[in-house]
């Protein structure tokens, strides 16, 4: 039943399958050999070259690959495309960015964006102390902005004070009432002016998974009554002059752009009233939520956009402008908050094919001259499948099936019999699903037959760990091979994990087209070579989610710079989490473990079942174990 491979088939073709065009925003591509590259500078390297170097350092698969300049050239973007709608629509003021630590707090990429950021004084939004020391200790120049959020407590306000002294810009963002004493009391006894900002609750709603982050309800923000009462506490305190910045964050993947005007223009009613209040407002922050076309399909529904990041730009400036200036108030600094769009599509996750599970029938033996009736009929079925009798012919199928496996019961059919019926049955729902295809109406009960025969490609890596919002919110990242691209995939598959729960896996896939699709096809695997696939557009918020399910830990992290004559460098690699690592983790401790093995490993010496020299190696094993990497290694290395 294996289908052949359309020999016309083009890496175009491949293109087109997997949508690649469509959501790697001109970061990954195809080359002729069939090969997903990156590209960056105008030079393309082959994912698999990486891999290449990645096995030759003894990088064991799964590893998340950070390629640094992509992260370089999603910050030149976003703040040329700023830049760029400010001088074309006359906005007065300027736009300074933050990167919101805690879409993905590993340091190489905080640093990273610290570096590249550095000629835009691209800042940080920080939302805890962690997050705070992180940022102070990152930031190349003073002049980038260090937002506040989150519930500060006496020692968050003081980092941040003691930090305004060494002459950062640093915004204390009010969420709630109780935070403002406590800041104006520290900012007497540290003699500092502090910038105050405060955060609003929108009422506009939005679209999409987080949606709940607006609203009346929102638990972030100040009602219209606080923020009054914050306004004449500073009033009151003649500190008016240090509220400087409003702030509002409508949610994150907002798809639609429509949403994201109402809230702005909600967002300068405030602005302007506050200013009219005498606040001395010169900052406007409008929080993240700038999406991610995961799909590639340009929609407006949760992994998708309708809009572009230039129409994004334009959008909020000059939506800005036209409200601030009916009541003449000059154009304040526009901050956003662009977590998600910054550092996805830095971030790939590869892992290898470990192992198949076919659903397919073995070769129809010849009936034998006793053979039940039940069986003449399941091959009489399959022989006289035609179009317009597919349901029919699966009903037939499903009685003789049924009828053969109750004889099995009683005893009056054997195993071999049951084991050919099987195999008919099988026959007949691949044929029927492959008619399906082109059905103009397909019956319900036909659905889902394409699922429940599509392979089972295990791959080594958990869910649990890598890709949580696929296991939380039904995320859909795009996924698919990086080699053999010249070729066409034949094979229908769901993916699983090596996790052993039955969540961990794959059966929703992008569609570039429309909703998404419950198979992906792949390659059959050949003989001898490992068959490689990425889950592209993971760099937010997917690494410090994840947790230790079945104990697999933190993966290799790999991260690369792609130089102009398309060469390489290994900028850092970071080894994964050892099992000796995720055991203490949970409160093992990795020395006891040895110790009490060995005692069990002396007592089996003294009842004489092993030797002092095989204890040696039992040890041995275990302790290299323990040093070793938590998921399938190979054993060549
Ligand atoms: C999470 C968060 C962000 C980041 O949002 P993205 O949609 O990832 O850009 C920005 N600001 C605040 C206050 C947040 O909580």
């Amino acid at each position: 039943m294996t289908q052949r491979p359309n020999q016309d088939w083009t890496t175009e073709h491949s293109n087109q399958l997997y949508g690649v065009d469509r959501w790697s925003n001109d970061y990954f591509g195809l080359n002729s050999n069939g090969l997903v590259t990156a590209r960056t500078l105008n030079a393309e390297v082959p994912l698999m070259d990486i891999v290449k170097g990645m096995a030759e350092r003894d990088l064991q698969m799964p590893v998340v690959l950070r390629i640094e300049n992509i992260l370089d050239a999603q910050l030149f973007r976003l703040n040329e495309a700023f830049r760029t709608a400010i001088e074309g629509s006359g906005y007065q003021g300027v736009y300074r960015g933050v990167y919101p630590i805690k879409v993905n707090q590993q340091a190489q990429v905080v640093e990273e964006i610290a570096a590249f950021g550095a000629r835009y004084q691209h800042g940080f939004e920080v939302g805890s102390k962690p997050e705070m020391i992180a940022a102070l200790a990152t930031l190349e120049d003073t002049g980038s902005l260090i937002i506040c959020n989150g519930y500060k407590d006496q020692e968050f306000f003081d980092l941040g004070l003691n930090a305004i002294k060494l002459g950062f810009k640093c915004f204390f963002v009010i969420e709630t009432p109780a935070e403002l004493p406590i800041l104006i009391e520290r900012s007497r006894i540290l003699g500092v002016k502090p910038s105050i900002g405060v955060r609003v609750k929108m009422t506009t709603q939005v679209s999409g998974h987080w949606n709940s982050t607006s609203g009346d309800r929102s638990v972030f923000g100040l009602t219209t009554n606080q923020l009054i009462h914050v306004v004449d506490t500073l009033k009151q305190e003649e500190m008016l002059d240090c509220l400087q910045l409003l702030h509002c964050h409508l949610g994150s993947q907002i798809p639609n752009i429509r949403d994201i005007r109402n809230g702005i223009v909600e967002a300068c009613r405030y602005y302007t009233d506050l200013v009219n209040e005498g606040a001395a407002l010169s900052h406007i922050d409008l929080g993240g939520g700038l999406a991610v076309d995961y799909t590639g399909s340009r929609g407006n529904d949760e992994q998708s956009r309708n809009y572009s990041l230039e129409e994004y730009c334009l959008d909020l400036v000059e939506t800005i402008k036209n409200t601030l200036d009916i009541s003449q108030i000059p154009h304040p600094t526009i901050v956003t908050e662009s977590g998600r769009a910054t550092v996805a599509y830095s971030s790939v996750l590869l892992f290898n094919i470990l192992d198949i599970n076919h659903f397919e029938p073995s070769e129809i033996t010849v009936a034998t001259a006793k053979e039940p009736i039940q069986l003449q009929e399941l091959r009489a079925v399959l022989e006289d499948l035609k179009p317009g009798h597919e349901q029919e012919c699966f009903n037939d199928a499903h009685y003789f099936r049924n009828e053969v496996r109750e004889l099995f019961k009683r005893g009056q059919v054997s195993l071999r019999n049951r084991a050919t019926a099987d195999n008919l049955f099988l026959a007949i729902l691949h044929q029927i699903a492959d008619m399906v295809d082109d059905m103009e109406q397909v019956p319900t009960e036909l659905e889902g037959l394409k699922l429940s025969l599509a392979d089972i490609y295990y791959g080594n890596f958990s869910l649990f760990q890598s890709l949580p919002d696929i296991w939380a919110i039904d995320q859909l990242f795009p996924i698919m091979p990086i080699h053999r691209l010249e070729e066409e995939p034949t094979r229908q598959a769901v993916l699983a994990d090596i996790t052993c729960d039955c969540d961990g896996k794959i059966d929703r896939f992008i569609n570039p087209q429309q909703g998404y699709n419950k198979t992906l096809p792949l390659h059959p695997m050949s003989e001898g070579e490992e068959y490689y696939l990425g889950v592209f557009l993971v760099g937010a918020y997917q690494e410090t989610l994840g947790d230790l399910h079945n104990l697999f830990g933190d993966t290799n992290v790999v991260s690369v710079r792609i130089n102009r004559d398309g060469s390489f460098d290994f900028v850092k690699e970071i080894h994964g989490d050892t099992i000796a690592d995720v055991l203490t983790y949970v409160e093992y401790q990795p020395k006891e473990l040895q110790l009490r093995y060995r005692n069990t490993a002396e007592n089996a010496v003294r009842e004489g079942r092993i030797t002092a020299r095989e204890r040696q190696q039992i040890m041995q094993t275990f302790n290299a174990s323990l040093q070793g990497y938590t998921y399938y290694e190979k054993e060549d290395n």
